[in-house]
């Protein structure tokens, strides 16, 4: 589908086209084997490899590079349609397309990028972003994974975790303090790390709450040896790289919230037409009809939120601030939004069967991950007071 580009962006006509074979491929190809992921807690092989096909673990990586260059305002209008089924299918490319891909595409140099950003996609090749440590996740700034120099080389020790598509990983986007006497971020390098070296462990897949068939898990580098030419950028200024493709992640997280959201009002929409109490449709019900009220208008203010935003991330106006908005706000509606959806399926809404009790734990990762609830609103804070007290 996006295989054969080579311009820096996809002009609309194609977008539209792509959109259109995305949302196709969400509602025939993954749908149907929803279950079988929860399941099974895995996308299975064949899946994965029509998910290469279709250029989608590449999407969001350069053009010249082997990927598509969308747009964040293109980017969220595809999670828009990711989002509509299990959080497992965009996961399994998410990290590529998103916090680890990014990272060599910003800030890496032309070798490293001519060297993992075609392997990542095409989907031969699996990124993760290792940042977040037991004492060092809402304030990755405090991390603790260090970086030595030995002769040219690094030697990284420490351990991240709940770092997501660790188990698939071939390569570890790392975030380690390289300079212990820097003040907190500043000390922070970022690296390319092969997920064979000596010393690497990936530790058993974390049991989550939801989002069956996402894998993630703890990784512990003992004494990993790194050679000098994978420092990602600059020397010392990792944390800048991970909080730039951190902000460009909330505003896709929040485009997922939508879709997500957007399946669970339709579900209730149908259940509440077909399901009967009294002899009547439950959706005759006014007290009904204010949970769907109330979830499309929220819907419909987030996924106008997530526009705006994207258009003003585009135009570089706003990168911090908006993203944090529109997670915070997006994150936390989807949340309201399968709440209420249990609760428009009455004791059906409780039962594993139903696709709404399956988001409403799917959902709840959103308001935890990329930065939770409340460090969305010390960022907002942070933006809005800032010309104060430059
Ligand atoms: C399924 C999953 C996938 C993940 N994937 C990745 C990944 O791929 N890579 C990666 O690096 N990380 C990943 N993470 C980590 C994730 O980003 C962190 O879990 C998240 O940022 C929260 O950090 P924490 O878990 O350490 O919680 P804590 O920081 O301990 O937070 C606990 C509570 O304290 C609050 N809190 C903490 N500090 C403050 C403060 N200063 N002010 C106000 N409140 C505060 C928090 O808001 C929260 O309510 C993943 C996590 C999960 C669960």
């Amino acid at each position: 589908m996006f295989a054969a580009r080579r311009e820096a962006q996809v002009d609309e006509s194609s977008f539209e086209q792509v959109l259109d074979a995305v949302r196709r491929f969400v509602r025939e190809r993954v749908m149907p084997r929803e279950d079988e992921i929860e399941t099974t807690d895995a996308i299975p092989d064949d899946l994965r490899a029509d998910i290469a096909e279709l250029g989608l673990f590449g999407y969001a990586l350069p053009a010249e590079f082997g990927g598509s260059g969308v747009t964040m305002s293109q980017d969220v209008r595809l999670a828009f349609e990711f989002g509509y089924t299990t959080p497992a299918f965009r996961s399994l490319f998410g990290t590529n397309n998103g916090i680890a891909g990014q990272v060599i595409a910003k800030f890496g140099s032309r070798e490293q990028q001519e060297a993992f950003l075609p392997a990542l996609a095409a989907g031969d090749m699996i990124a993760s972003f290792a940042l977040t440590e037991s004492e060092a996740g809402s304030s990755p700034a405090g991390l603790k994974t260090s970086a030595r120099r030995d002769g040219t080389d690094w030697i990284l020790s420490g351990t991240k975790r709940f770092i997501t598509n660790a188990p698939l990983a071939d390569l570890f986007v790392v975030f380690a303090r390289s300079d212990p006497d820097a003040e907190a971020g500043r000390g922070i390098s970022a690296f390319a790390v092969d997920a064979r070296s000596e010393g690497l462990t990936v530790g058993p897949r974390d049991h989550k709450m939801g989002q069956r068939g996402a894998w993630t898990a703890e990784v512990s580098f003992s004494d990993v040896r790194v050679p000098a030419d994978r420092l990602i950028g600059t020397e010392g200024r990792g944390y800048r790289s991970a909080m730039t493709v951190l902000a460009r992640g909330r505003l896709h997280i929040a485009a997922m919230c939508v879709g997500t959201a957007q399946r669970i009002l339709d579900e209730s929409v149908a259940h509440a037409s077909a399901s009967k109490q009294g002899g009547r449709p439950i959706g005759d019900y006014q007290l009904v009809q204010a949970m769907l009220a109330d979830s499309y208008a929220e819907l419909a203010a987030g996924r106008s939120l997530v526009c705006t935003v994207a258009a003003a991330y585009d135009a570089g106006t706003d990168i911090a601030a908006g993203p944090s908005s529109a997670k915070l706000y997006c994150s936390e509606m989807v949340s309201r939004v399968a709440d209420r959806g249990v609760q428009v399926h009455g004791g059906l809404g409780y039962m594993s069967s139903t696709v709404v009790e399956r988001m409403y734990r799917d959902s709840r990762l959103y308001r935890l991950y990329e930065g939770t609830s409340e460090i969305q609103k010390l960022i907002i804070a942070r933006e809005l007071l800032a010309p104060a007290t430059r």
